[in-house]
C-alpha cells in the first residue's frame, strides 16, 4: 500500500520565496513590510507573564477579536483568529471543498490556492483575468462551492471595487472569500460585505500592513453563521499566547499603522515612476509590491544579475509571468539600491 494519499504523492507543494541567510541583502522578494512593527508589540512581548506561557492560550483569542472588531466596525463574533492568513485559506478550503465541491478563482493569483486544493482533493476552476485584470464575468457561473478573489491581487497589484465584489457575492450560490492580505495598502476594503452578506469571508493578514510576517497572525471577518462553521475546522489552539498579545497591540496602534502605510504608498508611487523611466511597463499597484514588465533584456536575466548584487526580487517562470518581475516596495534606501543596480544592468 502507498504510504500517502494519491493526491499528496502527485502534489508539488508550495514553493516559498527565497529567504537568504544573510541579512546583508536587499530583500524585495516576499512582500514583507520594510519597517519594524509597532513599538507597542515589542513592549508587550517583553512584559509577558511566564505564567501565561505555562497555560494554554485563549482558544478564541478574544482580546484580538475585540480590537479587530472595533477597527473593522463589526462584532467580535464576526472575527476568527488564524495562524497567518494562510491558516484561514486552509480552514476555509477544508470546511467547504471536497471531491464534488470545487474551488474557483481568477488567475494568475496567489499560488497557494492550488496547492491547498490539491491537498484537499477538490476540483479547481481557474478563470483567466484579462490583460487589465478586471473581474472575469465567468467567475459568477462556475458553480464552485468556494470562490476566492485576491484583492488587491498578487502578483498584479490590481484592485477590484467593493461594489463589483458585492455584485459577485450576490450572484454566487456558494461562498466568496476575498483575500485582503494586501488591502492595508489600498484605498478601500470589503469589511462591510461581512455585514451585508451571509456568504462572504474576508481574509486579513498581520504580515504585510503590520510588519509581523514572523509572528504568523491573520484573521477572518464574516457573518457569525459562517464563523461558527469555520471554528469547527480550526486547530483548537491555532494562535499562541505571544501572538495574540502582540497582534492585539499592533492592531490597536493605529498611528504606527497609518504612518507605515503612508510611507510604503509614497515609495510605491516613486518606485513605479522610476521603473517606468527605465523602460518597464508597471501596472498601477494597490499593494506593497509592483509588477514590472520588460521584453528585453529578459526578466530572468535581470533577476540573475540582481542576485549577483545581493538584491532579491521575485521572478515566476510560468507563462504570462516570465516577462515580469514582482518587486516588493522597500525603504527609500533599498529602492534606491535596486534602481541603481537596474540602471547598470539595463
Ligand atoms: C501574504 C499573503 C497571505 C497570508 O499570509 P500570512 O503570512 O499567512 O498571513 C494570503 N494571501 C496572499 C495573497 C498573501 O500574499
Amino acid at each position: 500500500m502507498a504510504y500517502f494519499r494519491d493526491n499528496i504523492e502527485k502534489a508539488k507543494g508550495y514553493v516559498a520565496g527565497f529567504q537568504p541567510e544573510s541579512t546583508d541583502v536587499v530583500k524585495l522578494n516576499t512582500n514583507e513590510n520594510p519597517y519594524p512593527p509597532s513599538p507597542e508589540v515589542i513592549k508587550t512581548l517583553a512584559s509577558i507573564d511566564p505564567e501565561k506561557l505555562r497555560r494554554y492560550p485563549d482558544p478564541m483569542g478574544n482580546a484580538f477579536r475585540q480590537a479587530a472588531a472595533q477597527v473593522n466596525s463589526v462584532e467580535p463574533g464576526q472575527i476568527m483568529c488564524c495562524n497567518g492568513g494562510d491558516d484561514l485559506l486552509r480552514i476555509a478550503i477544508s470546511a467547504i471543498c471536497d471531491k464534488s465541491r470545487s474551488l474557483a478563482y481568477p488567475v494568475p493569483t496567489y499560488s497557494l490556492y492550488v496547492v491547498l486544493a490539491q491537498i484537499q482533493g477538490c476540483q479547481v476552476v481557474e478563470v483567466p483575468f484579462d490583460r487589465e485584470f478586471n473581474l472575469p464575468s465567468k467567475l459568477a457561473a462556475t458553480g464552485a462551492a468556494l470562490t476566492i478573489v485576491c484583492n488587491p491581487n498578487a502578483p498584479s497589484g490590481s484592485f477590484i471595487s467593493s461594489g463589483e465584489l458585492a455584485c459577485l457575492a450576490s450572484e454566487l450560490k456558494g461562498v466568496l472569500l476575498i483575500d485582503e492580505a494586501y488591502v492595508d495598502f489600498a484605498d478601500q476594503n470589503c469589511a462591510s460585505l461581512a455585514n451585508d452578506f451571509d456568504n462572504v469571508i474576508i481574509l486579513r493578514s498581520m504580515s504585510k500592513g503590520y510588519a509581523l510576517a514572523g509572528l504568523r497572525f491573520g484573521y477572518a471577518i464574516a457573518a457569525e453563521s459562517l464563523i461558527e462553521q469555520l471554528l469547527k475546522v480550526k486547530d483548537s489552539y491555532n494562535v499562541d499566547v505571544l501572538a495574540i498579545a502582540a497582534a492585539t497591540a499592533a492592531i490597536k496602534d493605529r498611528m504606527c499603522f497609518e504612518q507605515g502605510r503612508a510611507k510604503v504608498i509614497t515609495e510605491r508611487n516613486r518606485l513605479t515612476a522610476e521603473l517606468q523611466k527605465l523602460g518597464f511597463v508597471v501596472l498601477p499597484s494597490h499593494a506593497n509590491f509592483v509588477l514590472a514588465v520588460i521584453m528585453e533584456p529578459k526578466a530572468a536575466q535581470i533577476y540573475d544579475k540582481l542576485v549577483e548584487r545581493n538584491i532579491y526580487v521575485r521572478y515566476f517562470d510560468i507563462p504570462g509571468l516570465n516577462d515580469k518581475l514582482r518587486i516588493t516596495v522597500g525603504t527609500p534606501e533599498q529602492n534606491g539600491t535596486l534602481l541603481g543596480a537596474l540602471r547598470e544592468i539595463l
